[in-house]
């Protein structure tokens, strides 16, 4: 059917009809859904009163006002259901075990040390890493992976307990950011000798948010002026209650730095989790799970720690895991041993991605790697797409060019490269706290872990004048080279404050210069002289500062400015020209200006620029 004719342009109606579009789309996208050209709608949005360009990323409100012009009843999806979508269109479900109830298997408990700084969380999650390794694997060298996997007995059973390996709730929260729930449990870590601070509560805040149970560990038992009966006190205040005084909560005494009662605290991780989790997951199902931390090595290439969620990785299967994809050629556990396979709540390091993954990507094993690059594929494309969003200047086409013609705000947009996933997310949460006010904005258009390549310098080049930061990293030579020919600023730093700052210096650098105006002087007019071509001349008497050539000037009358925005043309003494007259001398001036009286003074002045602190 077509339409009453938009603006003399036809397109079809949609009658009401839904369609999804992912965010980003372009007018293309748009027009191939609903079968029309695209160049139609781009003359549409025009008639609307935005100009936009056929293969250009959109705002959702554009995607939803031409939907409106259409009759088209626009969804605009979130990434994470597009994701969904994308793998439905392979047969995957993530996130779901496979099978029915009787496939599930118990699955040991995922645990994240939280609690106020310097309460002794690093220390502790390395004295139980260290005892399990002398107890169990002799002579094992332990590497910090992102994780690891201890071993304890409980009632005459061998329990296993996987701890996140970074401690603290900046990591735990910027994974539930991502949609990636990893944690199942929180240890609480109180020093006895301190009681409850700050970070303690926010640390309860984020473990109640997140529907996660809480064990209590109230270290530093071995200090002078512990009092672990005074942080069960504090502690109900919050709601957390010891058992013996007849709550639901276990409190553990430990000291991390003499080793006492770390197996007292494993044991009530999982009889807490046996009490109030019911943690099982499908072994025998294709791996699923997320990335906890990754980084390039220069031997091994992308190199990813992985939880397994559900399933059983193996070596040699097809995985795909955020936009890297590749298969897994080995893995190692905490202690650099190879592994053959790691089932539910196994942390490992796969070697043989493509590329490195985000902390808090999910990750899943496909049929082949045919299916592997298709996924990885399509999953860079979007995230382009996005990253192309990202770098448009926002606003309509006029509102644009109407800020820039105004000078009224400007932009920095940032690449960020850097070589772990952990130190890019610390510098881009740095640098967007750097406020020097309304008028300067800046935006990271692209993070990414590994070498600054062409691509990066592609991205930059397009988004007009993005800047890239390379954090500890390097251009690969290629990039390096068409940063040159095309002009892209690539910036390097392994400090993280030297980044900030000179990313301050920079926004402040695009502040529009503020000017004030200064006084120069006041001249009273006593005389009016006609000169050829010149035209009025007034015959003045400088009653305060200084009267100069080429300055701005204004003409006031009986207190009122009759004229603006005039220059001080021509300046006589006598029959010469000056260029300046003093306080008490008379001089001629010109203002360009015909309808001069007597008495008039002639302010003169001039715009300063201010200077920023
Ligand atoms: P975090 O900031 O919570 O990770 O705290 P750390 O693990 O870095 O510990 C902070 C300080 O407390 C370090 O100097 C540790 O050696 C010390 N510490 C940690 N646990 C204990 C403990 O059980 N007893 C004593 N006496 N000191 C401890």
């Amino acid at each position: 059917m077509q339409a009453p004719a938009i603006g003399g342009v036809q397109a079809p109606r949609g009658g009401g009809k839904a369609i999804k579009l992912p965010q980003g789309a372009s007018l293309t996208d748009f027009a191939e859904k609903i079968g029309a050209n695209p160049a139609s709608l781009v003359q549409i949005m025009l008639h609307l009163g935005e100009m936009v360009t056929a293969t250009q990323s959109v705002s959702e409100d554009t995607l939803k006002l031409l939907g409106a012009e259409l009759d088209f009843d626009v969804q605009v999806v979130s990434p994470e259901d597009e994701d969904r979508e994308l793998l439905e269109s392979f047969d995957i479900e993530f996130g779901e075990d496979s099978g029915g109830e009787e496939e599930l298997a118990v699955r040991p408990p995922v645990v994240t040390v939280m609690g106020h700084v310097d309460h002794g969380k690093t220390k502790l999650l390395d004295a139980i890493r260290n005892a399990n390794v002398v107890a169990g694997e002799a002579g094992g060298i332990t590497q910090h992976i992102g994780a690891y996997q201890v071993q304890t007995e409980v009632d005459g059973e061998d329990r296993k307990i996987t701890f996140i390996d970074t401690p603290g709730h900046e990591a735990f929260t910027a994974m539930r950011a991502r949609g990636a729930d990893t944690t199942d449990l929180v240890v609480l870590v109180v020093a006895a000798d301190d009681g409850v601070k700050p970070q303690t509560t926010e640390a309860i805040d984020h473990a109640t948010a997140a529907g996660v149970p809480i064990v209590v560990a109230v270290n530093k038992i071995d200090k002078e002026g512990a009092d672990p009966q005074r942080v069960r006190a504090q502690l109900t205040e919050y709601g957390l209650v010891a058992e013996e005084y007849g709550g639901q909560t276990l409190f553990v005494d430990v000291s991390a730095k003499q080793g006492i009662n770390l197996d007292g605290l494993l044991e009530a991780i999982v009889l807490t989790a046996d009490a109030e989790l019911d943690l099982k997951a499908n072994p025998d199902m294709d791996a699923q799970g997320v990335a906890i931390e990754a980084h390039l090595d220069r031997g091994r290439g992308a190199v990813a720690t992985v939880l397994v969620q559900r399933g059983t990785l193996r070596v040699g299967d097809s995985i795909v895991c955020g936009v890297a994809h590749g298969r897994v050629r080995a893995m190692l556990d905490e202690n650099y041993k190879p592994v053959e396979e790691a089932g539910p709540s196994r942390p490992v390091q796969v070697l043989g991605l493509t590329a490195v993954p985000s902390a808090g990507d999910n990750f899943l094993v496909v049929e082949d790697d045919r299916v592997a690059r298709q996924i990885a594929d399509k999953r860079t494309a979007r995230k382009r797409n996005a990253e192309l969003l990202r770098a448009r200047p926002s606003g309509s086409l006029e509102e644009i060019m109407e800020r820039l013609k105004k000078g009224e705000r400007q932009e920095l947009l940032l690449i960020l490269k850097g070589d772990v996933s952990g130190s890019v997310e610390a510098l881009e949460d740095s640098l967007l706290k750097i406020d020097v006010g309304e008028e300067v904005n800046l935006r990271v258009i692209r993070r990414g872990v590994g070498a600054i390549t062409q691509d990066d310098v592609n991205l930059a080049v397009a988004s007009d004048g993005a800047v890239i930061i390379g954090f500890n990293v390097r251009p690969e030579r290629n990039a390096q080279e068409a940063a040159d020919r095309e002009g892209v600023d690539i910036r390097f730093y392994s400090i993280i404050y030297q980044a900030i700052e000179e990313v301050e210096a920079a926004l402040k650098g695009m502040l529009k210069p503020e000017f004030e105006e200064v006084q120069l002087g006041t001249a009273e007019i006593r005389a009016i002289f006609k000169v050829p071509r010149i035209g009025n001349v007034a015959g003045c008497m400088v009653q305060s500062g200084v009267i100069q050539r080429g300055a701005k000037a204004r003409l006031v009358r009986q207190g009122t400015v009759v004229a603006d925005n005039l220059t001080v043309s021509s300046l006589r003494r006598e029959k010469d020209d000056v260029t300046e007259v003093r306080e008490g001398f008379e001089c001629g001036i010109g203002i360009g200006y015909q309808d001069v009286k007597l008495d008039d003074v002639i302010e003169c002045f001039e715009m300063r620029e201010k200077p920023r602190d």
